[in-house]
């Protein structure tokens, strides 16, 4: 049998690294394993909203991902099939930056001691065993853990091990991309979107050179996602010039390299799972999208994965930092009590974005008349304004 770890986390992706950051700032050592052989930044980069910037700089890395991006002063949404502008709406106090997702792994990571993350370590099962965790890996070996943590995202071994069940297909796919021009965009520093019938394109200057973008678009089935990059940018090419689209965001487009072009199903889980399911039982808990994947329509998946992050820390140190090491059984009850109070602090706010995302994406998106009369003639503002009240939730500090 292998050593006995203290806190295991599974999943080094955003969520998995923000916790333990999280705990070290707390004085507590976690071991991350992480099923690739490095750090994964698929999707290139993500819309980090002042929420997100909160949790950022609880954990420390704030003020240098700042200094790689340019903040965004305007959102302004357009109609895809008039060219004419739906809305303008200044960020005014709201700190928003598209950050490349490289950049934001490794800033988290940079933080870590040495040999914190494990690679090329996935996670296979999970079972009881005594008061821990034994973890089944890939390769055979076995791990034993008194605190598990799963930030092992949309496909999660350990929310599977929970009870809660698969995520559901959103009936809608997206393409992601990235754009490198060494001579300068010249972009404005605009969040731009545009609204479609039947989909959604948008595109975010990250610094003066790289720009993300991205489309996304109505779909039966899940298996018609477009995996080969050639054939997906050509799809949304196609539709972009059928469209009224501006000549510089097709062109923006044209530019990715295939490298940097990749499409997602996008799936969310049930609002009644979500309420009713178990995000954390005994030693045991899930975070980031283990816990609450979402449509990307308010941007908020990644960012709401910053601040369980920063709560989860939070209340496992209070719980495991102040009171002394105690007989082992008082520290069990100490770590269920601060995996249930996380529980309590953010079941609420993921079920409200999942929610939200979801509802926000459907009317955006919609080609039905009279929804796009509503979004365009009535709810133009308001949809805008939403993507801020979303971000402007405060986390607190570690
Ligand atoms: C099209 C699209 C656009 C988006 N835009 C935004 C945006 O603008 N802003 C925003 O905030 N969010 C956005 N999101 C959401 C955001 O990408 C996710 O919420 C975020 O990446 C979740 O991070 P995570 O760490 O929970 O999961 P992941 O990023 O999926 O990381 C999970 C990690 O766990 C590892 N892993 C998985 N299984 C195992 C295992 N069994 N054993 C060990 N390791 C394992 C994986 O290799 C990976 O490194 C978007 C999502 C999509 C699809």
């Amino acid at each position: 049998m292998d050593h006995t770890e203290e806190i295991v986390i599974v999943g080094a992706g955003i969520a998995g690294l923000a916790v333990a950051v999280g705990l070290h700032r707390k004085g507590l050592g976690s071991v991350v394993l992480e099923s690739s052989d490095k750090l994964r930044a698929a999707g290139f980069a993500l819309t980090v909203w002042g929420n997100a910037w909160r949790a950022l700089d609880a954990l420390g890395v704030g003020d240098s991902l700042r200094r790689n991006h340019l903040r965004l002063q305007t959102a302004v949404v357009s109609s895809a099939s008039s060219a004419s502008l739906v809305t303008k709406l200044p960020a005014k106090e709201h700190e928003v930056r598209c950050v490349r997702r490289n950049l934001l792994v490794e800033a988290l990571a940079g933080e870590l001691p040495h040999g914190t993350i494990r690679y090329s370590s996935k996670v296979v099962a999970m079972e009881d065993s005594g008061e821990s965790k034994l973890l089944h890996l890939a390769d055979g070996s076995t791990l034993k853990a008194k605190v598990v943590i799963g930030c092992d995202g949309i496909n999660s071994v350990v929310s599977k091990c929970l009870g809660l069940k698969p995520s559901t297909f959103s009936g809608r796919h997206a393409a992601r991309g990235f754009t490198v021009l060494p001579n300068g965009h010249g972009m404005k520093p605009e969040i731009r979107h545009y609204n479609g019938e039947g989909f959604r394109a948008g595109v975010l200057p990250c610094d003066e050179k790289s720009l993300y973008w991205f489309f996304t678009w109505a779909s039966n089935e899940e298996k018609e996602r477009i995996h080969d990059a050639l054939k997906l940018k050509e799809f949304v090419l196609g539709k972009l010039k059928a469209s009224e689209i501006p000549g510089q965001v097709v062109e923006i487009i044209e530019k990715s390299e295939l490298s940097s072009v990749a499409s997602a199903s996008l799936r969310y889980r049930s609002p009644l799972n979500l309420l009713s399911g178990n995000i954390c039982k005994g030693n045991t808990c899930v975070t980031g999208d283990a816990f609450h994947p979402m449509t990307p329509d308010l941007g908020q998946g990644g960012c709401l994965a910053l601040e369980d992050g920063v709560v989860l820390a939070r209340c496992l140190g209070d719980a495991l930092c102040g009171g002394g090491n105690g007989e082992e059984e008082h520290r069990n009850r100490r770590v269920e009590e601060a995996l249930k109070e996380y529980e309590k602090a953010r079941k609420w706010r993921a079920f409200r974005l999942v929610v939200g995302s979801y509802a926000f994406g459907f009317v955006q998106e919609s080609g039905n008349w009279f929804l796009r009369l509503v979004r365009e003639r009535i709810l133009a503002g308001f949809m805008v304004e939403w993507l801020f009240i979303a971000a402007s939730f405060d986390c607190g500090k570690l």
